[in-house]
């Protein structure tokens, strides 16, 4: 129905107070990025009729986890992919997975990268897929449009490593992040770089979005590189006082 052949089909569907549950979809088959909760995803889903194959776990934050358990009630042959080294904090994961492991599912190469910083085994899944275009990646809560993760568990250089692994991947590489932070993180890079044209026109771009209702999401590695300043820092200690700068900020 919804899935066209030369195109990743994602959808978000907004939950909470700014939670973003991406649904991948291709044929009659889902896959759910990081359920906040269950109800909105459940009749998302069963409205569509879609089946759900799988939940993707970036990292064990109940904004991130809090649906699936009641999710796998419903659909109790989806696999829960998650870091192994997190099965204490993810107790109901059934695929586990660790840094640079690769699987099929969907007709796609899922490939897993473990990015430290905002929690301790925090992992983003990047995806590619033959004859496309360009690549998908979903960060979850370590890189946001002009921002990235607080440091909760991790350290700035920690953070720097994932950043720079993420930053790594190609440019056209579109990204999905689990929170909608962006027009909050560009008005705060506003603040220290008021003359910078690119996060200016990307600031309108994305109020335009919003007060339509739209995401500000996906975005591109290439248009955070331009805009994210967090992405631009050219060592820990700059992304150190950026982070720090950003968590005392007040909008
Ligand atoms: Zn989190």
């Amino acid at each position: 129905m919804i899935d066209k052949k030369n195109e990743f089909t994602i959808y978000p569907i907004a939950v909470l107070q700014d939670n973003i549950v991406w649904v991948w979809v291709h044929n009659s088959n889902a896959v759910v990025i990081d359920p906040s909760i269950s109800a909105p995803v459940e009749k998302w889903l069963l409205d569509r009729n879609l089946s759900l194959v799988a939940i993707f776990q970036t990292h064990h934050h109940e904004d991130h986890i809090g649906g699936t358990k009641e999710l796998i009630k419903k659909w109790s042959d989806a696999k829960v992919v998650a870091s192994k080294k997190e099965r204490k904090r993810i107790p109901f994961q059934t695929f586990s997975v660790d840094n640079d492991d690769t699987f099929n599912l969907m007709d796609s190469k899922i490939k897993v990268i473990e990015v430290h910083g905002h929690t301790n085994n925090h992992i983003a899944f990047y995806i590619s897929k033959n004859n496309m275009k360009y690549n998908i990646l979903f960060p979850g809560d370590t890189l946001f449009g002009g921002g990235c993760g607080r440091l909760l568990e991790g350290t700035p250089k920690q953070m720097f490593e994932s950043l720079n692994k993420l930053n790594s991947l190609p440019k056209n590489t579109r990204i999905y992040s689990a929170h909608e932070y962006t027009e909050n993180n560009l008005k705060w890079a506003l603040t220290l770089e008021p003359e910078d044209i690119s996060i200016v026109e990307r600031l309108k771009v994305v109020q335009n979005k919003r007060e339509r209702g739209l995401p500000s999401l996906p975005s591109t590695i290439s248009e955070e590189r331009k805009t994210n300043l967090f992405l631009r820092a050219k060592n820990i200690e700059e992304l150190s006082i950026l982070r720090r700068h950003k968590d005392n900020w007040k909008c």
